[in-house]
C-alpha cells in the first residue's frame, strides 16, 4: 500500500516552472527559423489567437483592406476586418489556383487607398500556395501593411517575413513543423507596432492584445512573463524546433516538397479520373495535396473506405461543400514520408476498385517513387 501523502509522478505533471529566459530562447529560435529581425512573440493559444489579435490590433474604421481569398481562412479574415469597421475589398480566386501579383496590382490600381493586405500563404484546406515574394513586392510599392497566415507553409516551404516585406507573419507548429497546436507565434514589424499603437480600437488589457505583450514582455526586456505560460506546449514547441534544427530546415522542407510531388504524380498515375485539385504543380502547396475524385464517387465515402484499410493515414475529405469532391492527403510533419505517401495511394486504390473504377495501383506506386527520387535530386 502507498504511503498516504505520496504523489505518483507523471512525465507531463509536476514540472518546474518555465523560466522567462527559456521562453525568450524559444522565441529566438522561431526568429531564426523565419530569418527575421522583427519582434517575435510566442502567443499562448492556437494560431487563431495571433491571427485575430493582429487584425483587431492593426485594423479599424480608417483601414482600407485588400483581403485575398484562396480558401476558407481568407473568408474568416474578411469577416474580422469588417467587424473592425474596415472597408474591405475581397479578391477571391478559385480554390484550384493561386493568386498572382498581377491580380494584387490590379486591385491596388482600382482602389489606390488600400493600406492593408491580408493573405494566406499556403492553405492546407485547399492545397494551394501563393507567391508571397512577388506579392510582397507589389504590397511594398503600395505602402500597405502586409499580414500573412503562414501556419500551413512554415516548415514545408520558405517563410521569410523580412525578405518579403511581411509586417505581421503568423505561424503555428501543428502542421509541417510537426509540433503542438496549443501555441503559435507572430513576427511584428516596427510599422505594424506603430499602426497598432495608433489604433484606438486595438485590444488592450485583453487576451487578444499583442500590444499588452509588447509593453509588458518585449519592451520590458523579456524578463518577466505577464502570466503563467502554456508550459507543456512551450516544451513541445522547443522540442519540435530542436528536431527541425537537427535535421536542418532545408531537409524538412525538401521532405514536404517530395511528398507533395510524389502524391501528385502517384494520383495521376493511379488514373480512373482521380486528379490533382490544384491544376498547376507550381500552385500546389508542399504541406498537403488535394485531389478531385472521379465523377460518381463521393470523396467522403472514398476517404472512409481508405481509412478502413488503415485508420492512421493522414486522409480527410474536403471541408463543407468540398466533402463530396475533394480528398486531402495531409502529408505534413512525420507524415511527409515516402511510406505514408505509398500507403495513402494504396488505401485510395482499394475503395476506387471496389466502386468499379479502373485504377493502376502499381503504376501509382512506381510514379510516386520516381517523383520522390527526382525531388531529392533537385534539392
Ligand atoms: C491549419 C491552418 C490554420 C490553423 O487552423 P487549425 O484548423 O486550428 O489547425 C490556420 N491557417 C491556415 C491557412 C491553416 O491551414
Amino acid at each position: 500500500m502507498e504511503e498516504s501523502g505520496t504523489v505518483t509522478t507523471h512525465p507531463f505533471l509536476d514540472l518546474p516552472p518555465l523560466s522567462a529566459a527559456r521562453f525568450a530562447a524559444v522565441e529566438g529560435r522561431v526568429a531564426r527559423l523565419l530569418g527575421t529581425r522583427q519582434d517575435v512573440l510566442i502567443t499562448q493559444g492556437e494560431a487563431l489567437l495571433p491571427l485575430e489579435g493582429a487584425i483587431r490590433g492593426a485594423a479599424g474604421p480608417g483601414t482600407v483592406a485588400l483581403n485575398v481569398i484562396t480558401g476558407p481562412y481568407g473568408q474568416t479574415f474578411g469577416d474580422w476586418l469588417r467587424d473592425c469597421g474596415a472597408t474591405v475589398y475581397d479578391l477571391a480566386v478559385p480554390f484550384h489556383t493561386a493568386v498572382t501579383a498581377a491580380q494584387v496590382r490590379e486591385a491596388f490600381a482600382a482602389h489606390p487607398e488600400i493600406d492593408f493586405v491580408s493573405l494566406v500563404h499556403a492553405e492546407a484546406a485547399t492545397g494551394n500556395t501563393n507567391p508571397v515574394a512577388e506579392i510582397g513586392e507589389a504590397v511594398r510599392e503600395q505602402g500597405a501593411l502586409f499580414y500573412l497566415d503562414a501556419v500551413a507553409s512554415v516548415g514545408a516551404e520558405p517563410v521569410l517575413p523580412d525578405a518579403w516585406g511581411v509586417d505581421l507573419c503568423v505561424i503555428g507548429a501543428q502542421k509541417a513543423m510537426g509540433g503542438p497546436a496549443g501555441v503559435s507565434a507572430i513576427s511584428v514589424s516596427e510599422r505594424a507596432w506603430a499602426r497598432m499603437a495608433a489604433n484606438p480600437n486595438a485590444p488592450r488589457r485583453s487576451y487578444l492584445s499583442l500590444l499588452d505583450w509588447k509593453e509588458r514582455w518585449i519592451d520590458a526586456g523579456r524578463t518577466a512573463l505577464p502570466h503563467a505560460p502554456a508550459q507543456l506546449e512551450m516544451l513541445a514547441l522547443e522540442a519540435c524546433l530542436e528536431r527541425i534544427e537537427e535535421a536542418g530546415a532545408e531537409a524538412v522542407m525538401a521532405r514536404h516538397r517530395a511528398a507533395a510531388l510524389a502524391t501528385r504524380a502517384g494520383a495521376v498515375a493511379l488514373g480512373g479520373g482521380l486528379e490533382p485539385y490544384v491544376y498547376e504543380a507550381r500552385d500546389a502547396a508542399p504541406v498537403a495535396t488535394t485531389l478531385r475524385v472521379p465523377s460518381g464517387v463521393v470523396a467522403s465515402e472514398l476517404v472512409a473506405g481508405a481509412l478502413a484499410v488503415d485508420p492512421s493515414l493522414p486522409l480527410a475529405a474536403g471541408g463543407g461543400a468540398l466533402a463530396k469532391e475533394m480528398v486531402r492527403v495531409n502529408h505534413y510533419g512525420p507524415a511527409a514520408a515516402p511510406e505514408t505517401v505509398r500507403a495513402s495511394l494504396s488505401a485510395l486504390a482499394a475503395p476506387l476498385t471496389g466502386a468499379g473504377v479502373a485504377v493502376d495501383e502499381a503504376a501509382a506506386l512506381r510514379a510516386a517513387e520516381r517523383a520522390w527520387g527526382r525531388a531529392g535530386d533537385a534539392s
